[in-house]
């Protein structure tokens, strides 16, 4: 049976429809006050988002990228200084990096949680390191209790790249239990369209219990500003529009919602393949929730190419997250990396692959794209 609705990575549209009468209402309000910068539906968000995460301070910048480049700012790092972060992630966690003229010490991941090698940050700490940036990838936390012990133990600070898993909770084994970002020094977000919690454009923030970082964050995305026209530390421009706050405030009511719809569809997908040798499917860890940001196989002896092109032509979209390891990019090939050093990030990037994910996704949807990745490995 085909499904009567096009088949997307990801729905927007869909989406948005159901929630179509308060954003629009939240969007003409800022148009009618022609607050577009600062104006009160940022603070509002900020709010909420800080009492969701139960974290105390959230500060709202232009994007994710931007809020990694602020929190790396805002601890003083200095050139030469080193920071380990996964081989196996998007570029932007990387790209910040050097950009600041920071040494960016990348190391492997597991294989089956895609999340950064603990073992391997340990073998590349050196006196100068001064960071740890752990990504949760795709969705689920890092296992933070062992960062952050690591962290401590080398007096190190932890960014956690949050981007992709907004609303994870991660539980500790003394039973506590915190959202993704708020375990680290500071926490870095991206609203994205696509992401978990998206906007309609571009949005980030930084999470973060210092007060003191929060505030020193605030004044370097506001051009290192502390009163209006005095500059004390060098800064930048980065500031979440009123529009996506007002956007944002709408969808963060529906955030948990929208990990539960992505649940069902992992839960779906997870029971459509068990058992089936020439698939992996996502493994799901006890300390952590899954807000499934993506919903990522591992191929096992499978022409990937061949099968991402048959999917296409039955209208199934999958894509490759991410296809070439940041180790193997000409802008951050590197005389202290050997390929040999990334075995499982060079696999990964060889043999994964993701199928559609996001909250708008029907059983009919799911049978068809199950249904045709099952007849495909035959
Ligand atoms: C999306 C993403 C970013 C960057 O966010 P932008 O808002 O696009 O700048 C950073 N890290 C990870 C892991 C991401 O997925």
């Amino acid at each position: 049976m085909i499904s009567t609705k096009k088949i997307q990575m990801v729905d927007l549209k869909g989406q948005y429809e159901k929630i179509k009468n308060e954003v629009d209402l939240g969007i003409q309000e800022v148009l009618n006050t022609t607050a577009f910068i600062n104006g009160p539906a940022v603070k509002e968000f900020q709010a909420n988002l800080e009492a969701y995460l139960n974290v105390k301070h959230v500060i709202p910048c232009a994007n994710g990228t931007d809020a990694l480049q602020i929190a790396m700012m805002a601890l003083d790092l200095k050139p030469g200084d080193e920071v380990i972060t996964a081989s196996f992630t998007y570029v932007a966690t990387a790209e910040v990096i050097g950009l600041l003229g920071l040494t960016p010490v990348l190391v492997d991941v597991y294989p089956n949680t895609f999340d950064i090698d603990i073992e391997a940050i340990e073998r590349n700490i050196t006196p100068k390191t001064k960071a740890i940036v752990p990504v949760h990838l795709f969705g689920q936390c890092a296992d933070m209790e062992r960062i952050m012990a690591l962290a401590k133990k080398h007096n190190l600070f932890v960014i956690e790249d949050v981007a992709q898993a907004i609303g994870a909770d991660y539980t500790f084994s003394n039973g506590t239990v915190a959202k993704a970002g708020t375990i680290g020094t500071i926490g870095c977000t991206s609203f994205f369209p696509s992401k978990n919690l998206g906007c309609y454009g571009d949005g980030g923030a930084m999470y973060t219990n210092d007060d003191v970082l929060a505030k020193k964050m605030r004044m370097i995305a506001h051009h290192g500003q502390s009163v209006q026209y005095v500059h004390d530390v060098l800064g930048v421009n980065s500031r979440l529009d009123t529009i996506q706050a007002a956007v944002l405030k709408v969808k963060l009511k529906h955030l948990d919602e929208y990990a539960a719809a992505r649940n069902l569809v992992a839960d779906y997908y997870d029971k459509a393949f068990a058992n089936n040798s020439k698939l992996k499917t996502p493994i799901r860890v006890k300390n952590s929730t899954h807000v499934f940001h993506q919903y990522t196989l591992q191929l096992n002896g499978v022409d990937r190419t061949k099968l991402r092109e048959q999917l296409a032509e039955r209208g199934i979209p999958a894509m490759i997250y991410y296809p070439i390891p940041l180790h193997m990019q000409n802008a951050y090939k590197n005389d202290r990396f050997k390929n040999s050093d990334f075995p499982i990030t060079e696999k990964l990037c060889a043999t994964v692959l993701s199928l559609p994910m996001h909250t708008e996704m029907d059983e009919d949807m799911l049978k068809y794209i199950t249904d045709n990745v099952l007849d495909l490995l035959k």
